[in-house]
């Protein structure tokens, strides 16, 4: 059975569940019957109004992205969403364009709903970048307990930091899947693992940005400060 979780957000609906009934709730969802009633998004990044929305699930992406969220901001254009919290595989703009935003619809693209903690990437963002800046979040959040975590979170941004200054090779990109795999599934929680999906996915996804920066070449997609 699954844990009942009393946060914040299982709370607020609790109320009008009771009042409404679950049909009601259950009537609220646009898309998968799977996925019921409403579901709260933080939104954060290079996005022109970012903040706390409420939407049923199953809303489409590209709307809530263009339409609630505002757009990007003036003079740029989406180009990378991380659409659950900072744990779970980058989508690009062109796959969060199709995406209905319930468990399913994610999961679609490879990626996840998780904590509906969107976070947005403009196209003068260096992916390699941003993903080392992540890297380096988990490697300081991990409380040293489990080695593959301790070792493989501090490795994961060793490598990124050097492919980001300049000095990374094909090797190392080869041995971030290799490092992720051995990260993965296999540690007291989850941190170990959520380091490793942006990153292999980001790579996955931007590999021409990684490409660029250890063969000496500056990827036309990212601006300069970027
Ligand atoms: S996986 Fe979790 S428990 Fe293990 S070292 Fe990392 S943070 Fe600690």
């Amino acid at each position: 059975m699954p844990t009942t979780v009393n946060n914040v957000e299982t709370l607020t609906a609790v109320p009008h569940i009771l009042n409404n009934g679950p049909e009601w709730y259950k009537a609220m969802c646009l898309s998968s019957p799977k996925s019921t009633g409403s579901k709260l998004f933080s939104v954060c990044g290079n996005v022109a109004r970012p903040g706390n929305y409420e939407v049923p699930m199953g809303f489409p992406f590209k709307e809530f992205l263009y339409d609630l969220c505002g757009g990007p901001l003036p003079g740029r254009k989406f180009k990378a969403i991380i659409p659950g919290g900072s744990s779970v595989p980058v989508i690009t703009i062109e796959e969060a364009e199709q995406v209905k935003m319930d468990y399913e619809g994610f999961l679609e693209f490879g990626t996840m709903l998780g904590s509906g903690g969107v976070i947005i990437f403009d196209d003068a963002q260096s992916m390699p970048k941003q993903l080392a800046r992540l890297a380096r979040f988990y490697a300081h959040e991990s409380c040293a307990q489990c080695t593959q975590c301790r070792e493989g979170t501090a490795w994961m941004t060793k490598i990124l930091e050097r492919i980001v200054a300049g000095q990374g090779t094909f090797e190392d990109l080869d041995t971030i899947f290799e490092l992720t795999e051995n990260m993965t599934g296999k540690t007291i929680c989850v941190l170990s693992d959520s380091c490793g999906a942006p990153v292999t996915s980001g790579i996955t996804r931007f590999r021409g940005e990684f490409e660029a920066l250890i063969t000496g070449r500056r990827s036309s997609t990212v601006a300069v400060g970027g």
